[in-house]
């Protein structure tokens, strides 16, 4: 029987040094560090530049669109340490895990050449426009309609909840493209300048405070039709296969990890792990996140070896983003009102722990819920009857 070495290779050791050195130099993050969500709230295009100049942007993507043909187990490295160090890296994070990707798979020649070795140099950013004020998880029912005329889609409509919607370059657009034919097959892909003339975007401000995402609207805006990625009406069916990349990375393990960490500091410095039951309940949590990292570290072997994680994805998300919730609700459980102080003798972590508190719903939420992903499992993983 094959023996399974989980030892990293002598260049997947480098590679994590090679981050590790460029995070703690403090001309890389300073005192920038978004610490904990950093990968949606911590907008920062300088910042991945310098990730860019270091050649980690597009890491698995082919040498001819500037990217570097290293594994997802690299690319794994590489987002694992980032998020680790809670680095702002979201002005980059689309674009490296799901459009490049997106676009490799299903992009035109032109578009290929066009936007890949931009993403690679982070010159180019984008938002994911999915989810409609009637459609979210049933995205067969979203209404934004595309209208061929002539050599250009007429775009009309609103999606909701749109990450990064007031500073991407572009909208990676899912749009009705034929209203006569049944839900999921009338859907098409566009990718649409967002300086377009006709798109206004409102930012919408969640429970923490933070305007990360936005509604956008859509009035007549003109795209011409070489804008379209892969088939036309085949949209849903490239979007679900997107999905799988956007669900299983490791920032569905260690979004809050910095949070964790410095709890568990907190926790022996002051001596509350001699409270056996507090002990149980951390070193619990801390099993869990082992057996999350197991999982994510899979789904990234499944995708080195050219498969396209399924069900595998969704098993993964739906454990690690439970995960996440319970460290919020265990941090904030242990600081008590502490948590909510920030700054002064008083607060610890600055207030982080409420924040995150606050923040944790949308883990569970975003790139899918985990109802939907555990009817992935049932039906798609298990082979259970869909009703
Ligand atoms: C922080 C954050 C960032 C986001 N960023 C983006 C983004 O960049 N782009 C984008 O397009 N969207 C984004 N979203 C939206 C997100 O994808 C949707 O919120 C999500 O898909 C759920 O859709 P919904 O909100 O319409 O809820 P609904 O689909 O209305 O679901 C409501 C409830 O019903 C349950 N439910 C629905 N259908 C079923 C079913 N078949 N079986 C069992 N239960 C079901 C759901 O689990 C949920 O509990 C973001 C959301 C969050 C929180």
């Amino acid at each position: 029987m094959p023996r399974m070495d989980f030892r990293p290779t002598r260049e997947q050791a480098a590679l994590r040094d090679a981050v590790q050195r460029f995070l703690t130099d403090d001309s890389a993050i300073g005192a920038r560090a978004f610490l904990e969500d950093g990968w949606i709230n911590g907008w920062d295009p300088a910042f991945s530049k310098r990730v860019a100049a270091q050649n980690w942007i597009g890491l698995t993507w082919p040498k001819r669109y500037g990217g570097q043909e290293r594994s997802y187990l690299d690319r794994l490295i590489v987002t694992e340490e980032m998020l680790l160090a809670g680095a702002p890296v979201a002005a980059h994070w689309f674009g490296d895990r799901q459009i490049g990707p997106a676009l490799l798979a299903h992009g035109t020649d032109q578009l290929k050449n066009e936007l890949l070795p931009r993403i690679v140099a982070a010159e180019v950013s984008f938002c994911a426009g999915m989810s409609e004020p009637g459609a979210g998880s049933d995205l067969a029912a979203l209404s934004t309609r595309a209208a061929i005329d002539g050599d250009d889609f007429v775009i009309s409509g609103q999606k909701t909840w749109t990450s990064f919607a007031e500073h991407a370059d572009y909208c990676y657009l899912v749009a009705r493209s034929d209203p006569d034919a049944k839900p999921h097959q009338g859907i098409s892909e566009i990718l649409v300048p967002m300086s377009s003339p006709g798109i206004t975007v409102r930012t919408i401000r969640d429970m923490v405070g933070e305007t990360h995402f936005g509604e956008v609207f859509f009035d007549e805006v003109r795209v011409p039709r070489t804008h379209l990625i892969g088939e036309i009406n085949r949209g849903f069916y490239q979007i679900m296969q997107q999905l799988d990349f956007e669900r299983s990375g490791i920032e569905r393990l260690i979004s809050n990890y910095p949070l964790w960490r410095d709890l568990k500091a907190y926790a022996t410095r002051t001596g509350l792990t001699a409270n056996k039951a507090l002990r149980n309940r951390i070193a619990e949590i801390e099993i869990a996140y082992w057996a999350g990292r197991g999982m994510i570290y899979k789904v990234a072997g499944i995708l080195s070896s050219g498969r396209v994680p399924n069900y595998e994805a969704a098993v993964a998300k739906t454990f690690c983003t439970s995960l996440e919730q319970k460290i919020a609700e265990l941090v904030t459980e242990i600081l008590g009102p502490a948590s909510l102080i920030r700054g002064g003798p008083r607060s610890i972590f600055d207030g982080r722990a409420a924040r995150n508190m606050l923040y944790a719903p949308a883990y569970t939420i975003q790139g899918g819920t985990n109802n939907i992903l555990r009817n992935i499992i049932a039906t798609r993983g298990l082979g259970l009857p869909a009703r």
